[in-house]
């Protein structure tokens, strides 16, 4: 059977701290701690605190 109706998502980028890249996206959903990414662009490891 196929969902007809999608939820609600809302789509919100998540930015480095330091210079303010968009380094990743993640939904209303999202529950994440204890994960890190390492910006492209200052290379920081950034944890990822939703
Ligand atoms: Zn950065």
């Amino acid at each position: 059977m196929k969902r007809l109706k999608k939820p609600p998502l809302v789509r919100k980028w998540y930015y480095c701290p330091y210079c303010h890249t968009k380094i990743a996206v993640y939904d209303n959903t999202a529950k994440a701690a204890g994960v890190y990414i390492k910006c492209r662009t200052c290379k920081k490891e950034v944890e990822i605190r939703i």
